[in-house]
């Protein structure tokens, strides 16, 4: 079992996002999770479109808020290829959550399962939160196959990678539980962007519900102190220091 980070391109916005009084900006690094399964390769996000290397005529309403940093080479199929990973060797997307910085890359992958809480799914297909740009199914509604989930799942029935609901970001919200042998490792996704942020329990005011999402950081950070890693959705400094090879 292997987790490698990949670095989708990053996103400049406000400093209010992870914590900051608003008067500066941030540099949010855009995540996609490599995961090696004896049984499979998985992803948890996809990252940014492609096409946003080009233009930002897709984020509709968000293109106000997000400046994307994303140069050629920075794509999801790029990024694997790196690794020496074909796109057509991903066998799962497991989805924290369906924001554009999420699941962008998802058109790049040709035939891996989605993996989705149902209640996120369902979300993202709300004419009301298209028309705001919270939501574009055109970046993840592609005819993949897909596995609608509701609650705690386990992806391969071994223990070794599990869903946990961390609802409050997004009403489907969902971070990932990983078995290394190194120990147990926690992908956030959004529920916390930054390791500050779970310290001051500093939460953006735009989330689906606020106090929700406290209760998931709170439940996570317990969990942090049985033994488990955290590793936050978008924690510049946190994910500088990653090995590029990854953890095991
Ligand atoms: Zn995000």
């Amino acid at each position: 079992m292997r987790i490698v980070p990949l670095e989708i391109g990053r996103l400049s916005s406000s400093d209010a996002l992870v914590g900051g009084d608003g008067s500066g900006s941030a540099a949010l690094p855009i995540p996609s999770w490599l995961i090696e399964h004896p049984d499979g390769l998985l992803l948890f996000d996809t990252g940014l479109h492609v096409e946003l290397q080009h233009s930002t005529d897709r984020l509709g309403r968000s293109a106000a808020t997000f400046d994307p940093d994303f140069p050629a080479g920075e794509e999801l199929s790029a990024r694997l290829a790196q690794h020496g990973v074909r796109p057509s060797d991903i066998t799962h997307m497991i989805f924290s959550h369906l924001h554009f910085d999420h699941c962008g890359g998802t058109a790049e992958i040709p035939d891996a399962r989605i993996v989705v809480q149902q209640s996120e799914w369902e979300s993202g297909h709300i004419p009301k939160l298209i028309e705001y740009s919270v939501y574009n199914p055109d970046d993840f509604d592609l005819g993949h196959d897909r596995q609608l989930i509701d609650g705690e799942h386990d992806v391969f029935a071994d223990g070794l990678v599990r869903c946990l609901p961390t609802p409050g970001h997004t009403k489907g919200h969902q971070s990932l539980m990983v078995e290394l042998a190194s120990g147990p490792v926690i992908l956030t996704g959004d529920c916390i962007y930054t390791e500050p942020m779970l310290d001051n329990m500093a939460v953006p005011s735009f989330g689906y519900d606020t106090e929700l999402q406290k209760d998931s950081m709170r439940a996570l950070a317990s969990m942090r102190d049985d033994g488990c890693r955290l590793l936050f959705g978008h924690d510049e400094h946190q994910f500088r220091a990653l090995p590029a090879g990854g953890l095991m």
